[in-house]
């Protein structure tokens, strides 16, 4: 039952006839997880609570920092330092008091992540990096819930709606295996126009709603891009894998498969063309041979740097060559960038072009910042 100060608040929907007062009651009846409390979690819960739905679960271990306040919404000034959990109950309670706002101050992890999933309706990934990613849309097949996708990059950003146990693919038909980490640069690395989380969040809002109602046409099978600078919205086909490893018909992904955290990738044992951080230390301790090749960007190496590495980024890494190639091709090669994702491919490469002798730094400057 909607009380009379509800039905003032929800006044515009009433003449919705596809919400109507029937809708909002299902809207109030209705849970959401948001994976997330950062750039696409603002508005997608702003809009979220203020459409008057009766529960939404946020999950995020961070604290609020200034650098979040260029595109996370719900926090502000007055919120710097405090978890952004509270800060999003504060704000969202205030947007709307009749919802009820349940708070997850942990990571999603594969360990917890059934456990807190199941208690809602539908799931919004509003997380920045692959293997959440990879985890919200697992847990939502194992549930057979909604979930909402989206990502940004710079100034694009993509949104579908997974949902393999009403016909559609899901992110694995699309992306069956993580890339390798660090090959992809995160918001942090890229860059991101403030508004552009703005635009695909609300999206992530809307398209909740309309599963909640079952109304209109969600992008399940479909994967809508939008370009800021051209202004353009494109619609590419997904098609549901029948070989995906896990809604396909012989999947090899039973279980959630645990996320690898830093301090894994940090003490992984070197393979043969790989370098802990710790080798490479002994390297430079007992007098450097080789040539260490930072891979990273200028900025990236203005913050932090080895003085012995050459900055050669990785887009302009063939330019290189014909240096390397004076050296001898088994002379050593050293080469590193942030987390030793990029500075795989250069060692790949390298080895293509029938080097010998080279060495990717397992976890890059972060790994070697934690020495
Ligand atoms: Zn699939």
């Amino acid at each position: 039952m909607l009380s009379p100060e509800e039905k003032q608040r929800y006044a515009r929907h009433f003449t919705l006839s596809q919400v109507g007062i029937e809708g909002q009651q299902k809207l109030k009846a209705s849970s959401v997880l948001c994976i997330g409390a950062g750039g696409l979690g603002s508005p997608s819960m702003l809009y979220l609570a203020a459409a008057g739905i009766g529960r939404i679960g946020i999950v995020d271990p961070d604290v609020v920092e200034r650098s979040n306040l260029q595109r996370q919404i719900l926090h502000g000034e007055s919120s710097l330092g405090s978890t952004k959990l509270e800060s999003a109950e504060a704000r969202l309670k205030d947007v709307n008091p009749h919802v009820q706002i349940e708070k997850h101050p942990c990571r999603f992890t594969a360990e917890n992540a059934l456990e807190i999933a199941k208690n809602y309706d539908v799931i919004i990934d509003g997380t920045d990096n692959f293997p959440t990613r990879y985890l919200s849309n697992d847990v939502a097949f194992f549930l057979k819930k909604p979930n909402i996708y989206a990502s940004i990059f710079q100034f694009e950003g993509q949104l579908s709606v997974f949902a393999p146990h009403l016909g559609g693919p899901c992110y694995r038909c699309m992306l069956p295996d993580p890339p390798a980490a660090g090959t992809v640069p995160s918001c942090a690395e890229a860059g991101v126009l403030g508004v552009l989380p703005g635009v695909i969040g609300s999206l992530q809002a809307m398209e909740a709603i309309k599963v909640i109602l079952g109304i209109g046409e969600p992008p399940m099978g479909r994967l809508v891009h939008y370009d800021a600078l051209q202004t353009a919205f494109r619609e590419f086909k997904l098609r549901k894998d029948p070989q995906c490893p896990l809604c396909g018909s012989n999947p090899t992904i039973t279980t959630l498969q645990p996320i690898m955290n830093h301090n894994d990738i940090c003490q992984a044992p070197s393979g043969p063309n790989e370098l802990s951080v710790a080798e490479l230390k002994a390297k430079i301790d007992q007098g450097l041979t080789g040539i260490i090749i930072d891979v990273r960007e200028q900025w990236e190496h203005d913050i932090v740097n080895l003085p012995q590495a050459k900055l050669v980024p990785l887009n302009t890494f063939p330019s290189i060559i014909p240096e390397l190639t004076e050296l001898g091709k088994d002379h050593e090669i050293i080469i590193h960038c942030k987390v030793g994702g990029r500075s795989a491919h250069a060692v790949e490469f390298l080895i293509n072009e029938g080097f010998t002798n080279v060495y990717n730094v397992i976890g890059g400057m972060e790994a070697w910042q934690k020495l």
